[in-house]
């Protein structure tokens, strides 16, 4: 059965952790801090120039949003004036939990790409609670900027996508596969940077030859493959699943609604199915480019190997037109 993670928009079903299936790929992992209640606030600082960050030089702002994994905050450094995003994660003592929470720790600490959120230091308190310090994206999701400011246009579209094809370049050179790309894991700032974020469900894969058999994440924007595992088969390319990911991301942002169901359709397990796995894929109104629709074509491939690899479509038409995309 499906369940909705809860304070979510209506789209972000999700399937329970206990459908994790048991041939999981190995993790490397950090050594992570005593969980305890009683361990001291211990604390990893990824920046050797300066001094790590804890709770104690935080003021808390503002909420900015909460999810299934934690509280986010927006904070000042109380000494610097800086403004962060710290992300607070109570240690539930889940091992489902904890094994994910190691996972998306340890891929904020290893990434260092401007297509990808900025760790600057994680901490756990007394209590338990850890605390991950981030680089504060003042416009908020893209998820958001859709509601607030409607549908993109094709060029903006465009420029998107090739920023979130750098950051998943990079992720998937690194054998990271994020496992959630939709609108609300994009962040922007009102420079129009663009970085990918939350990595509450991806996974680090050991191996060239490993597949990925993660159930988790949010199945509007999963690949057939990930859906039906039966008909696809059950080890499935996690690279080319973010792709998927990436272009119902893309047509939503176009069309300003999520593109695979008709406007006011209540998704639910059976019709997303019904449209991901057995039906035509809803297409692009008419109007736009050539390049748009081929791109999306490439990205939205039911067979996951005919879909595009991320360095491929960097270099698709759509992404390389003669007239630079010029920021707002
Ligand atoms: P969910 O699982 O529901 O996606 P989550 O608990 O995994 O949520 P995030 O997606 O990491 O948490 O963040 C929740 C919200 O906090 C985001 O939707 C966004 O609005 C805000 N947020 C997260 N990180 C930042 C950041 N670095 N800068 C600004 N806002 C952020
Ligand atoms: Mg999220």
């Amino acid at each position: 059965m499906p369940v909705v993670r809860r304070g979510r928009p209506h789209l972000n079903l999700q399937l329970p952790l206990t459908k994790l299936s048991h041939a999981r790929p190995p993790r490397i992992s950090l050594p992570l801090p005593p969980t305890s209640s009683t361990a001291a606030a211990t604390q990893f600082n990824w920046s050797s120039s300066s001094a790590p960050i804890s709770a104690a030089d935080l003021d808390k702002i503002q909420v900015l949003g909460s999810g299934n994994g934690g509280t986010v905050y927006k904070v000042r450094h109380k000494e610097t004036s800086e403004i962060y995003a710290l992300k607070i994660i109570n240690d539930k003592s889940n091992s489902n939990f904890r094994s994910q929470l190691d996972t998306e720790m340890e891929i904020l600490r290893r990434t260092d790409s401007p297509h990808v959120v900025k760790c600057h230091s994680i901490f756990q308190n007394p209590s338990g609670e850890f605390g991950i310090v981030m680089e504060y994206m003042d416009s908020g999701t893209l998820e958001n900027v859709l509601k607030s400011e409607g549908a993109f246009s094709e060029s903006k579209v465009a420029d998107i996508a090739k920023k979130v094809l750098n950051g998943l370049h990079y992720l998937h050179s690194h054998k990271i596969v994020h496992l959630d790309i939709k609108p609300a894991n994009l962040l922007v700032n009102s420079k129009m940077e663009v970085k990918i974020a939350d990595f509450g469900v991806s996974k680090i894969l050991g191996r060239t030859l490993d597949t990925c058999n993660s159930f988790v994440g949010t199945c509007a924007y999963m690949s057939p493959e990930r859906l039906d595992s039966l008909t696809y088969g059950e080890n499935y390319d996690g690279y080319a699943g973010d792709i998927w990911s990436l272009g119902v991301t893309l047509m939503e942002l176009y069309m300003g609604q999520f593109p695979l169901l008709p406007p006011g359709q209540t998704p639910n397990w059976p019709t997303l199915m019904c449209v991901i796995c057995f039906s035509e894929l809803p297409s692009l109104p008419k109007g736009v480019s050539d390049e748009f629709r081929n791109f999306i074509d490439c990205c939205l491939q039911k067979e996951s190997s005919k879909r595009w690899s991320a360095s491929k479509l960097l270099s698709h038409p759509f992404l390389c037109k003669d007239s630079p995309i010029k920021e707002p």
